[in-house]
């Protein structure tokens, strides 16, 4: 499941968790704005074998048809992805 913004922002203390993590999905904003940083998807390269879908830790990346595509609205840019891509299909480049 890709990330999704929630309807309602946190406007008092007892909107948020008491805990260290907020519940699963819970985003109150686009969090890709420090990236400098991103991973572009070489779809002559992908072969679809979606090992950058396991490994993103922010579950951005998705499945379309036999290629994937990715969400920057909540990429970090953190280059996991590349490295998991054996295929060299993943490239990092910088933010213009
Ligand atoms: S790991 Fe590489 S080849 Fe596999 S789906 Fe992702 S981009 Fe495509
Ligand atoms: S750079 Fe990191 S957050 Fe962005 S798609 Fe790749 S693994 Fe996911």
């Amino acid at each position: 499941m890709k990330p999704y913004l929630r309807d309602k922002v946190p406007t008092a203390l007892s909107d948020i968790p008491d805990n260290t993590a907020y519940e699963a999905g819970f985003l109150v904003t686009k969090n890709a704005g420090w990236r400098n940083i991103r991973p572009v998807v070489d779809l002559e390269k992908c072969v679809g074998c979606l090992q950058c879908y396991l490994y993103c830790p922010d579950g951005v990346i998705s499945r379309e048809g036999n290629k994937v595509t990715l969400d920057y609205d909540f990429c970090k840019g953190c280059g996991i992805c590349k490295k998991m891509c054996r295929f060299g299909a993943i490239n990092m480049e910088v933010e213009k």
